[in-house]
């Protein structure tokens, strides 16, 4: 259904640019979990709104990236000190667009002050330059920012994964256009909007609408010179294939599959089952870097899997208002029947699928996308539950019997984002995290937060290209300088004249 009229009562995202509001058609947003009610409508930008984004962006630039390092940060500062009053009252609209319960709408809404002032900290190292002078004569290498960064969102955590990439665009002197999920659009263009209003005109600007249509003008606009984008495997590849015609640089935080190890020296203690517990459920298991498979020694497989089980049984799955639920519904239909098929085909190869938890209101229970969590045990290796991302609240459990075993199982797959280890013997934990192929090895943790807004965060193979997270994501939006005086033109090869 799309509608063309702007005045609703419900948020409206709206295409932002150059700070104001540009009229497109709207489709609603629609709560997972209550799909008959409509939380608030969304632009449906054009091809024509994404250029006209991406021109403000580009005409904005120099006045932004001539100005100092200690300017921007100063600009980040006063959006934070924007936004952070308004952290709760978006975090209920984050839990009413996306579907997750409170806290974690919380850490996503009310860390989004706290990214600019970390981003904004670093001012003296964005602009730190190395100087080095010797007989040859004197050389600087600084860092320059590359212009428009178009930074694509995906619905599962839209403010915390736009602003892992906003913030360092920003800082680094790059201005920036944003396509946010048509799935979950309303919180994080309301943020945007405030953080544009403090901004000078054209800096950031947003087109919310379909991906295909947004996103693929801004991967393959002359004028983008990098995308980042977050999202899935396939999609990134869709962007790579556009940006490739004018060679952009990009960044991709892809999809993952991560492994959990379960050491025969880990004991399985309370804080190891509930660490692991939201490892896999947090986020309803829509999370990149969820735990999305758990490998145990044969020793501790019995007993791990029943105390797991019975702590998964433990979890309440209703809408993410309301305090008594512990996980909330899927995002949207698509994934709901995505999980929903992956299940029902690992129990009819003879798995066993355990469901658990409880439905806080089963009268209410079909009206969103709710699932029970669940645990799948007696799978082989090659199936598909064990092989693709679920993206849903279940997780199968193996079990191995060395751990040369259990390595080479876990890195035989094409993703590699991140993965743990879990044992008492942390320092042979880390001599083994050297070998697993992924872009960041926990140690006895796996889960939302571990990956602390300092550690640079990022996938290998399928999982991506670059890294979030600390000055590694403000280097990756600039491009390397290097500013070179020569006097030993003597010493330089080639004839001393020409025609000699
Ligand atoms: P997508 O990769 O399709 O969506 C991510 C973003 O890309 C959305 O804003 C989407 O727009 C946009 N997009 C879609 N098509 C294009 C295109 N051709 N060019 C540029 N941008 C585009 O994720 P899905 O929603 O389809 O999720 C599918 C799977 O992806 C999940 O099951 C999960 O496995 C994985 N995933 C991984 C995430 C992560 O954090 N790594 C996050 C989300 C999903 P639109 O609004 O139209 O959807």
């Amino acid at each position: 259904m799309t509608q063309t009229t702007d005045v609703r009562p419900e948020p409206v995202a709206p295409v932002l640019v150059d700070n104001a509001t540009v009229s497109a058609p709207l489709a609603p947003v629609v709560n997972p979990a209550l799909t008959s009610e409509t939380v608030g409508w969304t632009a449906m930008g054009t091809e024509a709104d994404a250029d006209l984004a991406v021109r403000t962006a580009n005409r904005a630039f120099p006045g932004w990236s001539n100005l100092t390092a200690s300017q921007r940060a100063a600009y980040l500062l006063n959006a934070a000190a924007a936004l952070d009053p308004h952290g709760e009252e978006r975090a209920r609209l984050l839990v009413r667009e996306q579907g997750k319960v409170l806290w974690e709408a919380r850490m996503e809404t009310h860390r989004v002050g706290d990214m600019l002032r970390y981003y904004a900290s670093l001012a003296d190292d964005v602009a730190a330059e190395q100087v080095s002078s010797d007989a040859r004569g004197s050389v600087i290498v600084r860092r320059r920012p590359m212009g428009v960064v178009a930074i694509i969102v995906p619905w599962n955590a839209p403010v915390y994964l736009a602003f892992l990439a906003v913030a360092p665009a920003l800082m680094a002197g790059n201005t920036i256009v944003v396509k946010p999920s048509e799935l979950a659009p309303l919180t994080l263009t309301e943020i945007l909007s405030t953080l544009a209003k403090v901004l000078p005109a054209g800096v950031v600007n947003v087109v919310p609408g379909d991906g295909a249509v947004v996103g693929a003008t801004f991967s393959a606009h002359p004028l983008v010179r990098k995308v980042l984008f977050t999202g899935s495997t396939k999609t990134g590849q869709a962007v790579m294939r556009a940006a490739a015609g004018t060679l952009k640089n990009i960044g991709l935080e892809l999809g993952g599959n991560d492994p959990a190890i379960v050491l025969e020296s880990a004991s399985i203690t309370d804080q190891l089952i509930n660490e692991l517990i939201k490892g896999v459920y947090t986020g309803t298991g829509q999370i990149c870097f969820n735990v999305k498979r758990i490998y145990v020694h044969e020793s501790h497989y019995r007993e791990f899997l029943d105390r797991f089980t019975a702590a998964a049984d433990e979890i309440v799955v209703g809408p993410g208002l309301d305090p008594a639920a512990t996980m909330g519904p899927l995002n949207n239909e698509p994934q709901f029947r995505r999980v929903e098929e992956l299940l029902a085909r690992a129990h009819s190869a003879g798995a066993h699928v355990a469901t658990l938890g409880r439905k806080l209101d089963p009268a209410t229970w079909d009206a969103g996308y709710f699932m029970l969590p669940s645990v799948v045990s007696d799978l082989p290796d090659d199936a598909e539950l064990v092989q693709c991302e679920q993206f849903g609240p279940t997780v199968p459990v193996l079990t191995f019997r060395d751990e040369e075993e259990a390595l080479a199982r876990a890195n035989d797959t094409e993703f590699g984002l991140a993965a743990s280890l879990w044992s008492d013997d942390v320092d042979h934990a880390f001599e083994l995290a050297r070998r697993v192929e992924a872009g960041t090895v926990f140690v006895n943790v796996h889960r939302l937060g571990a990956s602390d807004i300092t550690m640079p965060f990022g996938g290998v193979k399928r999982s991506g290209i670059g890294r979030n997270h600390g000055l590694v994501a403000i280097e990756g939006c600039t491009e390397m300088q290097v500013l070179a005086h020569r006097v030993d033109h003597d010493k330089l090869p080639g004839p001393q004249v020409y025609g000699q």
